[in-house]
């Protein structure tokens, strides 16, 4: 068996030097956060140690030395996960049927790495791990995590787009996400495949181009616009589209730092009073990013997020973290510039699937 060690800066890089020298089947044997400090961090940079291999897994310890190391890497692991060594101690002992030689089952090493490696926020990863080890129901540890996601990441299904009144869904969010793409596909979806009577609005008067932009699209699906800047023109556009089924709106991108114009947008919506407020998120941001905006909007009253740009996306895990924190549901992924085609409603099933990878299978229940 070929084992070899890979050195990073984080577990994430050194996974992924695993999986470019090693391949798909790489297996991971342990890994070692070294609790080097700030200093030595930034002289040697090289934090996290990875031991994996290609070949088959030993099934029992090489030696009495590789069997206390193996323990030894996930006591270091799970001691940030646990609140005292007693716990940690019950943790080994609770998992001892199904032993591997660290006395825990690999598949719960395992679910942490694909975590990390599906770009989840290691706090995050740590905390799912730390839920999952508590639960002695014999599910496999790939069920329970699967499991898991499917609860944290929740969808609204498509606007419920009735008669008799029309639905007013306004999409918000910072500049070049993809607001104004995503009202023209969802125009031309509900206008010439569902037959609905539509209209668009737009408050974006800061960018003459993004007018023009909605303006073109209005022109080629034929539908009605409004351009308005104020809550009194706003309600007056409304009020002159009482007999259409759904109004989409438009808003100009917000800086999320901006306090003054992130005002306004309350003030506009509220006047607009929105059913659908939807925060367009471009799924290749930070999760830092993701996280500040979300904060940054949701006093406008954020309902919902349309999650952009997927055929961009080298990953989706560093979402969880943001969609478990602004607890918003998902209502649309678009993954394409092709309108109305790139664009679906939110599947929590197909969304985790794609969170993880392919070769996490997520069953149907
Ligand atoms: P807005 O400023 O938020 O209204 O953003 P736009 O709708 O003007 O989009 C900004 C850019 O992102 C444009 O070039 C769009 O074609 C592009 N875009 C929008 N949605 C997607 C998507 O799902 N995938 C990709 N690759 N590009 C997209």
């Amino acid at each position: 068996m070929d084992i070899r060690t890979f050195r990073a800066r984080t577990l994430n890089d050194a996974l992924r030097q695993v999986r470019q020298q090693l391949g798909d089947d790489a297996k991971v044997l342990h890994t070692r956060i070294k609790n080097s400090g700030l200093v030595a961090r930034v002289i040697w940079g090289q934090h996290v140690e990875v031991a994996a291999t290609v070949g088959e897994k030993p099934s029992a310890p090489v030696s009495t030395e590789i069997e206390f190391d193996y323990r030894q890497q996930y006591r270091d692991q799970l001691t940030e996960m646990v609140d005292s060594p007693t716990d940690l101690d019950d943790l080994f002992t609770a998992h001892s049927a199904a032993r591997e030689p660290s006395g825990l089952p690999e598949q719960l090493f395992q679910v942490f790495a694909d975590l990390i490696e599906a770009d989840v926020d290691e706090s995050v990863a740590r905390r799912i791990v730390s839920d999952l080890s508590t639960n002695d129901s014999g599910t496999r540890p790939h069920e329970l995590l699967v499991d898991y996601l499917l609860d944290s990441v929740t969808t609204t299904g498509p606007l419920a787009v009735g008669r008799g009144r029309p639905r007013v869904a306004a999409l918000v969010g910072p500049t070049g996400v993809g607001k104004t793409t995503t009202i023209a596909k969802l125009a031309a979806n509900y206008r010439l495949r569902e037959n609905r009577r539509v209209g668009l609005i737009t408050v974006d008067t800061f960018r003459v181009a993004a007018v023009e932009q909605l303006r073109t699209y209005a022109d080629i699906i034929d539908l009605p616009m409004e351009v308005v800047s104020t809550p009194t023109e706003l309600c007056d556009a409304i009020e002159s589209m009482q007999h259409l089924d759904l109004i989409l709106m438009d808003t100009a991108g917000r800086s999320p730092r901006d306090v003054v114009r992130i005002h306004e947008l309350r003030r506009m919506l509220e006047a607009a009073k929105a059913d659908d407020v939807l925060l367009v998120l471009s799924t290749t941001a930070s999760a830092r990013s993701l996280g500040a905006t979300c904060r940054e909007f949701a006093p406008v009253g954020t309902t919902a997020v349309v999650l952009t740009k997927l055929d961009e996306a080298m990953s989706l895990g560093h979402l969880l973290g943001v969609l478990e924190e602004s607890k918003l549901p998902i209502c649309y992924l678009t993954n394409g510039q092709n309108v109305p085609d790139d664009i679906a409603v939110a599947d929590g099933e197909s969304f985790v699937r794609r969170m993880l990878g392919s070769s996490h299978n997520v069953a149907t229940a």
